[in-house]
């Protein structure tokens, strides 16, 4: 943990951890599982459920599974579990065991057939759309299916043509008998299996029949020995269905589901399909856009996996729904960065000074901590001589009240630096300037001058010794709070997410950065190394968040 790190409170699920614990209720083991479906990246979202189920697991000496649900192969794929483990790995946490939904498939089938056999579930001809319209409504009680009925012997025999591939796909699904008349939709016999002909990116062929969720999660939970199932409020109405289908079956385990409230963060995104949208219609570069709210490109903006797990605690956990805003997610990253990024100068839109009384063949190398308040970061070499370049809007030529920087006939001090003055500005033919003309007092540097005082503090990049670098400043990807509620979420994308800066320069010990690495480009914001498109001889540095707040009013 690091030091900025929140200190875990306690929340509601802690407590009934804590008390379950006390009671010995699951023999005083603490087992929990992160259970994504691999049909997407991982967003900030989901690292709410993985920092409370590690965190869970960890705080309690107890385990935690990475579990991925994968029991709709139309829409999952290797790549979103390759990607998934590594963002968990990532973000800090280790799982027990990985394992699969469709490492349960034989197992599932089995239970399937002794809930046959038990005369709890059935197999029915009726269509999807007959199904919904049999289903009733929250007012109106559903009715039975013709084929509820149905002899054991014959759900048997169909169950088992279902499995061989003897029907088509949605000829036939398995339902569990439950109760039509429920209150509860859920429990209106829901359907426990459908024929689905599609290759499983681990089973291959093996199967044309898929379990649906609500069947697959609970025994997979109960086959692993978990005790706490944590999932979002949206399966609070399934917690019966859950009970029920373990009630009926023969295993040892009865997990125990908690819900909690799902993260709701303004001015993004947190619905894999939405994000995949963005994706797909090319609205971003991919899935690790650093614009994305999903954790690679939260990692590719520059955040680090303590600033999500300190967001994650700071947001806590409970039952209620609410909006977090946007800049709690920013001020985590912005305090572990203004703790834990070295400082370095970069300058965005050169402007050239050249210091007409300093020698032309001289060059000095300057000492600069690389950060203020931790000299047991050290210190980089930043090369000072004739030529320098200075941002163009830290020169007024007619500055308004109360600038601070530099302007004609007076003083500025230059960052690790010497005070210049300016004596001259030249222009060229359009009355644009491309030049000043400075002298710099010699006697300045790491000392005030003598006699009067140098206000303004500006950043600087030698000529010869900076490197070119593009910069991309990123952006909030909606210019609107909650783009989720809107007819369109992609009317609320924000136009200005993304602006790029190719001619800056930035100080040569830049050249040694590390992929990811971040930093304080001082006056500026704080950027890191893009890990992707940066190049020796191309550096490209990503705006991972500005110094201060910028939307907050
Ligand atoms: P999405 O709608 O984005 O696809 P999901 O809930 O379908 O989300 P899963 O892959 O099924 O995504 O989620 C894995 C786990 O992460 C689940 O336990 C789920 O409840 C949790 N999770 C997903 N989104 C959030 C969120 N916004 N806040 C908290 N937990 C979440
Ligand atoms: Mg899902």
């Amino acid at each position: 943990m690091s030091a900025n790190e929140t200190q875990p409170s306690s929340n509601f699920i802690r407590h009934i951890v804590a008390k379950d614990l006390s009671e010995n209720k699951h023999n005083g083991k603490v087992a929990t599982r992160f259970p994504p479906e691999p049909n997407g990246y991982l967003h900030i979202g989901h690292a709410k459920s993985i920092c409370l189920n590690f965190g869970i697991a960890l705080e309690n000496n107890g385990t935690c599974n990475l579990r991925f649900d994968d029991t709709n192969p139309e829409k999952e794929s290797i790549e979103y579990m390759q990607s998934i483990e590594r963002d968990v790995t990532w973000l800090g946490f280790q799982w027990h065991e990985l394992r699969h939904a469709s490492d349960y498939f034989e197992e599932l089938y089995g239970y399937a057939v002794d809930l046959i056999k038990a005369d709890k579930a059935y197999v029915d001809s009726l269509s999807a759309e007959e199904i919904r319209e049999y289903r009733g409504t929250l007012t109106e009680p559903g009715k039975a299916s013709p084929d509820r009925d149905r002899s054991i012997a014959d759900n048997l025999a169909l169950f088992t043509a279902m499995r061989k591939g003897e029907f088509a796909d949605g000829q036939y699904v398995l339902r569990a008998k439950i109760d039509m008349a429920s209150p509860n939709i859920n429990m209106r016999d829901p359907a426990l299996y459908r024929i689905r002909r599609v290759h499983h990116q681990r089973t291959g062929d093996q199967w044309c029949i898929y379990p649906m969720y609500d069947y697959t999660h609970c025994i997979s939970d109960a086959l692993e020995g978990i005790t706490h199932s944590l999932c979002t409020l949206e399966f609070e109405d399934h917690r019966p269905l859950y009970d029920w289908v373990l009630d009926q079956l023969d295993i040892p385990c009865h997990p125990q589901q908690i819900e909690f409230s799902r993260l709701q963060l303004e001015y993004t995104i947190v619905s894999k399909r939405k994000l995949n949208q963005l994706v797909t219609e090319k609205h971003v570069s991919g899935w690790d856009d650093p614009r994305m709210p999903t954790i690679a490109g939260l990692r590719r903006a520059g955040y680090t996996p303590a600033a999500i797990r300190d967001f994650c605690e700071r947001i806590g956990v409970t039952k209620k729904d609410a909006w977090i805003e946007m800049s709690v997610l920013e001020n985590c990253i912005r305090e572990d960065l203004n703790e834990h990024a070295p400082r370095a100068m970069a300058v965005l839109q050169p402007l050239r000074v050249v210091i007409e009384n300093y020698p032309a063949d001289k060059v000095e190398h300057l000492h600069l901590s690389n950060h203020p308040q931790h000299p047991e970061m050290g210190e980089r070499t930043v090369v000072f001589d004739k030529v320098i370049l200075i941002e163009q809007d830290d020169f007024a030529e007619n500055p308004p009240s109360g600038y601070k920087r530099l302007i004609p006939g007076a003083e500025v001090r230059l960052r690790g630096s010497y005070v210049i003055r300016c004596n001259d500005i030249i222009k060229d033919a359009s009355g644009a300037i491309t030049e000043l003309r400075c002298s710099y007092d010699p006697e300045t540097l790491g000392k005030n001058p003598e006699g009067r005082k140098v206000k303004g503090v500006i950043h600087w990049v030698s000529e010869q010794h900076s490197l070119p670098a593009e910069l991309r400043l990123y952006d909030r990807l909606f210019c609107r709070p909650t783009p989720d509620t809107e007819a369109n979420f992609l009317d609320a994308i924000n136009p200005d997410s993304l602006t790029t800066v190719t001619d800056c320069r930035v100080e040569a010990s830049l050249a040694n950065a590390a992929p990811e690495s971040c930093y304080q480009f001082e006056r500026i914001a704080y950027f890191c190394l893009d890990a992707k498109d940066s190049r020796k001889d191309h550096l490209v540095f990503n705006r991972t968040v500005t110094l201060r707040d910028t939307w907050t009013a």
